[in-house]
């Protein structure tokens, strides 16, 4: 079988970063980009402007900017694999690494495969209607764009994550309304406190979302009142899911340790796993800051942390 100082798996901003830094460090990584996982490219591919990403002082569209990073990744020597990483065993040394067509020996991981924003299966909000034509699962990368200014937004949740969302939009739309089917927020009581005392946040209680409707962007939702089960159409320009992400991890069978949110473990500060020789960065450790800027610095991080660990455990 083939074999590999280090091994990539994930192919968004945390796995390309790490593939530049590892191939310039003359690692000759190996790169899964994932295939049926997700797009290589990972979360970016899915949307149109990056108005966020330092260096491109004018935007850059999601797909340009990974193919730039693809690119620069290659620049250097990386071995790009578009397929799946089936399984990892990492019982053994050096980890032995199963694709959907290709398997390697791997003295050194990194995992990048990223998360995954939850959606909800509702008419007119999938991709080809008005996902990212109004519908968005991330209000920090999205909420500014012209399209969501003084007009009615709506966030789909009723944990922190919605309300911290929903504060946030409240700089950009004319009201925002935090759409839960309960009678109460899961949110923290101080977080739920903020929301229901702010002047431009209202919260739609026992409420689902049952339809999306628009032109070429959102215009129009229906709402469903689950206790008088009645159903009433409301004006909107953006719906925002904030019902959670779920990190890309079924592959490694349990075989790492999580946070407590579910996320790869990692030392602080680090980016060590709970395994010897195995790195984690961007969104798949990393529930707090989900960018792409804050993942290719992770990845940059990672290709450190396994050069030196390989230098001082004579991978190589
Ligand atoms: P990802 O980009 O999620 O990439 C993970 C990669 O791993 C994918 O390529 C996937 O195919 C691969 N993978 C998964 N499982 C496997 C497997 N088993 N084997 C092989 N490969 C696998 N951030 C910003 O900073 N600015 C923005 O404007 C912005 N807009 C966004 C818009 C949308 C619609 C979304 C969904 C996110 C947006 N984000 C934005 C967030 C940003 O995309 C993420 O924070 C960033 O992509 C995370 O990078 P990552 O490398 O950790 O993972």
């Amino acid at each position: 079988m083939q074999r590999t100082k280090l091994a990539i798996i994930g192919s968004g901003p945390a796995g390309y970063t790490a593939a530049v830094y590892a191939a310039r460090a003359n690692l000759e990584p190996w790169l899964y980009e994932g295939f049926y996982a997700g797009p290589a490219g990972g979360q970016l591919m899915t949307t149109t402007e990056v108005e966020n990403y330092p260096g491109f002082p004018k935007g850059i569209t999601g797909p340009e900017l990974m193919l730039l990073f693809r690119e620069q990744a290659q620049r250097f020597g990386t071995k790009l694999f578009t397929e799946d990483v089936a399984s990892v065993d990492f019982s053994k040394r050096p980890f032995d690494i199963k694709g959907s067509s290709t398997s390697v020996l791997a003295d050194a991981i990194i995992i990048a495969t990223g998360a995954t924003a939850k959606r909800l299966e509702i008419p007119g909000t999938r991709d080809g209607e008005f996902w990212q034509k109004g519908v968005t699962a991330c209000a920090i990368c999205d909420g500014a764009a012209p399209i969501f200014r003084n007009q009615p937004l709506y966030v789909i949740g009723g944990g922190d994550t919605a309300v911290e969302e929903a504060i946030f939009l409240t700089r950009f739309g004319s009201k925002i309304y935090i759409i839960h089917r309960r009678d109460t927020l899961r949110a923290s009581k101080i977080m739920a406190e903020r929301a229901m005392k702010h002047p431009k946040i209202e919260i739609l209680w026992n409420s689902v979302l049952e339809k999306v409707e628009g032109d070429t962007i959102v215009r129009k939702i229906h709402l469903r009142d689950v206790v008088k089960n009645t159903v009433s159409q409301r004006e909107a320009a953006g719906v925002f899911f904030a019902i959670g992400h779920t990190p890309n991890i079924g592959f490694l069978n349990h075989q790492l340790q999580l946070d407590q949110k579910g996320y790869l473990f990692v030392r602080p500060g680090t980016t060590y796993t709970s395994c010897e020789g195995v790195f984690a960065a961007g969104d798949v450790q990393d529930s707090i800051y989900r960018q792409a800027v804050t993942a290719a610095g992770s990845g940059c991080m990672a290709a450190l942390d396994a050069e030196r660990w390989l230098a001082e455990h004579g991978g190589y």
